[in-house]
């Protein structure tokens, strides 16, 4: 029989498994919830579940990966447009939704069932098969239309075994997050991975500072989030917030992943609260590929080394891996974490894959003597061809992070007739410093990398465009 996705449900019985402010789930009340709905979910067809940050969410998916039937979690907050291209491209038979939840119209074609805290037995259920389908996640749609990914069972368990052995996760952590439950952070790593090992969940339903620290002054361990989480933090931080300070001193681990976390605010956090945030680096196509080990030594603006079980190469343009550090090349990588396929997608998925099962990620880095990813940015949008070199944004737009008077700030290319592409800061400026002028930004930015990483444009603006994951839209700026 093949190994059990879930082989906590059973044990410890009384233990929180998942909490939602008032509401919680122990791991009897799990297994005889989830049980009773699996017994009902139509075999051999997919089901959409309506992935509101709620108890509900958590149960229609463990339920649909008890039963073996793909399950594809919905943005609640998606557009229509994007939501007729879900449904039409994924043709889910059944939509899973709270009960009480309005769905937008678009849905009423699909039959509904309600998902209640209902109980039954609790005898396990087959397992299914490792290699079929158990979750269609859609990308964040950042660099396009999002792409159904198809993931099997075997995928998930093994990118979260290989997490165990890299962060030391056990049973005993208790996980605290507000991420959303429709893209692998929140879902697979954040659901997913403590009810793997029978640890708990502590969800902030949407993040909070104030709540979050709560958490981790009653007992959580770790924390996951997003880059716009951790800057809100250190912006907290820096305005002096003693008691956010003392609770996350207090986390055996802060995680930060789904984009660059800049290393300004890593190093505003370390300074204030002694705890350097782990970095790691995945795709919803891969699941997770690098991150630093729990007792591993943190390099701000790296994002760690291959997982267990992940082999990963730098290929250069003609196609050859590169060695050494300073070659630079497009990430690839290889391992039990991979996805299946896109789904209706031969043809991406066939483009998407460079032999030897080797899947290319699109995204451009270099690596250190002792292995350490170093992210430039993503082929399509980070890489700006000026003047001759290749100048990665993600550096630059560190160096003006540095700036007192920048908040945020994306760095893209234009078309420059000189020059090939220029390059061009949005900045938002730091509030309650004083604006600084376009030639300052330019001349730090040479000062502290070189005079060809100099932007000849900057631009501001009052916010970035930024997609539900909080990363940047560059297709938005034009990039
Ligand atoms: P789409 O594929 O639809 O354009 P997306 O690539 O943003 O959207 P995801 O699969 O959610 O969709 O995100 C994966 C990407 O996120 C990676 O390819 C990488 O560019 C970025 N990413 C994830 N973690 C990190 C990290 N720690 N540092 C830098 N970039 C990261
Ligand atoms: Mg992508």
């Amino acid at each position: 029989m093949p190994e059990r996705l879930f082989p906590a449900l059973a044990a410890p019985p009384d233990k929180e498994a998942i909490r939602f402010g008032e509401r919680s789930l122990d791991y009897a009340g799990l297994a005889e919830v989830a049980g009773r709905l699996a017994r009902e979910l139509p075999r051999g067809a997919r089901v959409a579940v309506w992935a509101a940050a709620e108890l509900e969410t958590c149960v229609a998916v463990v339920a649909a990966l008890l039963a073996g039937v793909p399950a594809v979690p919905l943005n609640p907050k998606v557009g229509a447009r994007e939501l007729e291209h879900i449904l039409s491209d994924s043709e889910p038979a059944l939509l899973l939704a709270a009960a009480g939840t309005e769905v937008p119209a678009a849905l009423a074609t699909v039959p509904r069932l309600d998902v209640d805290l209902t109980r039954g037995p609790a005898e396990p259920l087959p397992e299914p098969d490792p290699e079929a389908p158990a979750l269609i996640v859609y990308t964040s749609g950042t660099t396009g239309p999002p792409k159904g990914v198809v993931l099997p069972r075997r995928a998930i368990s093994s990118t979260l075994d290989a997490l165990e052995d890299a962060w030391q996760w056990t049973g005993e952590d208790v996980l605290v997050h507000g991420l959303p439950l429709f893209h692998v952070h929140g879902l697979i790593l954040g659901v997913l991975g403590p009810l793997r090992r029978g640890g708990t969940l502590r969800h902030l339903g949407r993040f909070d500072t104030g709540a979050l620290a709560a958490e981790l002054n009653g007992g959580a361990t770790m924390m996951f989030g997003v880059p716009t989480m951790y800057h809100r933090i250190a912006e907290r931080l820096d305005g002096g917030d003693p008691e956010l300070a003392s609770a996350l001193g207090r986390a055996r681990l802060l995680v930060s992943g789904s984009a660059a976390l800049p290393v300004h605010d890593h190093q505003r956090i370390s300074a204030a609260t002694g705890q350097q945030v782990v970095e790691r680096y995945g795709m919803t196509e891969t699941l997770m590929n690098t991150s630093v080990r729990a007792d591993g030594e943190r390099r701000p603006g790296t994002v760690g080394v291959p997982l267990p079980g992940v082999e990963l190469r730098l290929v250069g343009d003609d196609g050859e891996p590169v060695e050494g550090p300073d070659a630079v090349g497009e990430i690839q990588v290889r391992g039990p974490n991979l996805f299946t396929e896109y789904l209706n997608r031969p043809d991406a998925t066939a483009a998407a894959l460079a032999g030897e099962s080797w899947f290319r990620t699109g995204d451009v880095a270099t690596r250190d003597a002792d292995g350490y990813v170093r992210i430039v940015g993503r082929k399509a949008t980070d890489l700006i061809k000026s003047g001759g070199y290749k100048i990665g944004a993600g550096e630059i737009e560190n160096a003006l992070l540095d700036h007192p008077g920048v908040a945020e700030v994306a760095v893209t290319g234009e078309p420059d007739p000189d020059l090939g592409e220029r390059i061009v800061a949005w900045v938002v400026p730091a509030a309650g410093a004083p604006l600084p002028e376009e030639r300052e930004l330019a001349d730090h930015v040479a000062g502290l990398l070189s005079p060809h990483k100099r932007p000849r444009v900057v631009r501001f603006l009052d916010a970035l465009p930024r997609n539900d994951m909080g990363k940047v839209m560059k297709r938005a700026l034009g990039g």
